[in-house]
């Protein structure tokens, strides 16, 4: 089934049917619904959690084992010195309005785009500008109709005290980033001193947003994956790009943005950095591996694609930005991952925050001869006029550049420092010979980062469809969260027995299985299509009889027959993905 068939007009809306479904069978539902719920929150089900692992798993496989980029786990609560460096502080804000008649509090440029504003103009916004174009569509309060209040800026950042001691500030971490970044010089160490190399930090994020009204898609905390490759900007080459150089990447431009056109040009990879477009080949990469994750999460390369940032909507850190999206049915493009050139910004922030050096050194391949300016002190000189003092004069004096004494001693005969005055005679200045092996240097970063929980609905709504008027949800098959349900055709002449015993030899082989015995084999069929169960595999009079199953596709509905004795084998090259299904037995003919 294609996604776009999987729509019929009975499901106009997907978000509210994935959102019902979601809610019945487990996936996931609103948290704290006994004490009437609070935005923003969701409880993930028993099937929400397999789900949100293998998808979390995915992206580890991919990233970690295949691309070789190291892993941590890190604090989601940070001492306020980490955000006031990172510039979070100062600039997480948004802009917020507030009726004035109910109270409740509403996203302000949410509002302006709700009046066909685009987000690109919103955001440009300055509190005055905003305020004069709500004025100008007459935008009032949707839930009482009240008037609203000036716009201000809120900082979507959770302020919380560490310790009994209201002084001593801290922030839930709006991105995972910056965990990275304080712990540079440790990873750097970990990577035996040698760029480049990449770290992910996969964990949760707290935002306060204003007013988080869509899902899944907006949270006030949320699973974040944000991996930085920190590189050498003057060796920036990817030495993995063939890997993905023919890789289409759909981007809409900016330019095409400007026009107010939303078609997207097709870019090979190649193509996008020979053309300035992506201006560094680690993003371009990245890119291309996200757009590869998120195919094999069911979403098909006609419903993603790349938005070019306008400068204004770039984040405070970032030099150049593109949003991965994808087309959901009632929010249309929704990003699910950011890429973004962070440069040297944050490694630098620290430094100067910190005190502490986070530069990396570089040896040259041929060692440079340089001849500079060097102030010798004689100490026979000095020694007689300052006695004791005469190693703190000469201490001071190598404090000043040595062009400035140079000048100094030619204007004036003499230099003042720190209350020691040093005459001409009493120094010598000539040009030294040196011999430089290498430098130090920030290393600058390139940083994909990407919303797991986005990740989650994505993948949701793209399995989710209809056959027959019955929900199947056709998620890829390394994703289902469970891979075999297994069912007794009866719950006698010891079928159940043997079903369990399948079902014990399955689990001890790996596989997440689920057992069902309830109901007739046809309603147990439909429970476990909406659940996204892989296959099925029924244990019948034959089976007592000859050890062989049927087992039933759930996209297909199609049936083979198999011995007990082949599963395991089968099965685990089915999930590897390398036969399909009609291998794993013999095609019988579903009445
Ligand atoms: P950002 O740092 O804003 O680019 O966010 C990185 C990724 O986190 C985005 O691409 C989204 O997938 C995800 N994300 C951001 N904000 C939220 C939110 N409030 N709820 C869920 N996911 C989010």
């Amino acid at each position: 089934m294609s996604s776009e068939a999987k729509c019929s007009k009975a499901q106009c809306d997907k978000f509210v049917a994935v959102n019902e479904l979601a809610k019945r069978r487990g996936f996931f539902w609103s948290s704290f619904e006994i004490y009437g719920g609070s935005g923003g929150f969701v409880t993930y089900g028993p099937l929400g959690t397999r789900l949100k692992q293998n998808i979390e798993a995915k992206l580890r496989e991919l990233v970690v084992k295949k691309i070789g980029i190291y892993e941590m786990e890190s604090s989601v609560i940070a001492p306020a010195k980490v955000f006031e460096a990172s510039g979070h502080v100062a600039h997480f804000k948004e802009p917020m309005v507030e009726c004035q008649n109910c109270h409740t509090r509403f996203r302000a440029d949410h509002l302006l785009e709700d009046k066909g504003i685009s987000s690109a103009e919103a955001e440009k916004m300055s509190l005055d500008d905003i305020k004069v174009e709500l004025e100008r569509h007459e935008v009032i309060c949707p839930d009482c109709k009240g008037k609203f209040s000036e716009p201000t800026r809120y900082l979507t950042m959770f302020e919380t005290t560490i310790g009994p001691y209201s002084g001593s500030v801290g922030y839930g971490r709006p991105e995972a980033a910056q965990n990275i970044f304080v712990e540079f010089n440790r990873l750097y160490n970990v990577a035996r001193e040698r760029l480049p190399f990449g770290c992910i930090n996969i964990g949760k994020a707290l935002r306060n947003e204003i007013s988080p009204r869509q899902g899944l898609i907006r949270l006030r905390e949320f699973t974040i994956a944000d991996l930085e490759f920190f590189f050498d900007p003057e060796e920036p080459a990817c030495e993995r790009l063939a890997e993905v150089e023919n890789e289409v990447l759909p981007i809409l431009l900016c330019d095409t943005r400007l026009k107010e056109c939303e078609d997207v040009t097709n870019f090979t990879v190649r193509e996008a950095l020979d053309k300035g477009i992506i201006k560094n080949e680690w993003q371009a990469y990245f890119m291309a591996q996200a757009k590869r994750l998120l195919t094999e999460l069911g979403v098909p390369a006609s419903r993603q694609r790349f938005l070019e940032k306008l400068t204004w909507e770039k984040a405070h850190y970032s030099t150049q930005s593109f949003d991965q999206e994808v087309m959901v049915d009632r929010w249309g493009w929704v990003e699910v991952s950011g890429h973004a050139y962070r440069t040297d910004y944050d490694l630098t922030c620290h430094m100067k925050a910190s005190g502490v050096d986070m530069t990396v050194y570089k040896e040259f391949p041929n060692p440079v001869e340089t001849e500079e300016l060097a102030v010798k002190p004689l100490m026979a000189k000095l020694g007689p006029v300052y006695k004791g003092e005469a190693a703190k004069a000469a201490a001071a004096l190598a404090k000043v550049p040595a062009q400035q004494v140079a000048d100094d001693m030619e204007k004036d005969g003499s230099i003042l420092v720190e209350g020691y005055q040093i005459f001409k005679e009493q120094v010598e200045i000539g040009k030294q010979k040196t011999t430089v092996r290498g430098k130090r240097f920030v290393p600058h970063v390139v940083e994909p980062s990407f919303g797991c929980d986005r990740l989650f609905y994505v993948a949701l709504e793209y399995a989710y469809g209809l056959k027959d008027d019955r929900v199947v949800l056709s998620f890829p098959r390394s994703i289902a969260p469970i891979q075999v349900g297994v069912y007794p055709l009866m719950g006698k002449d010891g079928m159940d027995t043997k079903a369990k015993e399948v079902q014990k030899l399955l689990a001890c082989e790996g596989f997440m299985t689920e057992f069902d015995e309830t109901g007739s084999i046809g309603r147990r069929y439909a429970r476990a299509d909406e659940a996204g169960i892989q296959l099925g595999i029924t244990i019948d009079y034959d089976t007592l009889s000859d050890g062989t199953v049927t087992i039933r596709d759930r996209d297909s509905w199609q049936q083979v027959r198999a011995a007990i004795a082949e599963l395991p084998k089968l099965l685990h090259l089915y999930f590897e993905g390398k036969i399909n299904f009609e291998s794993l037995g013999e095609l019988i003919k579903v009445k």
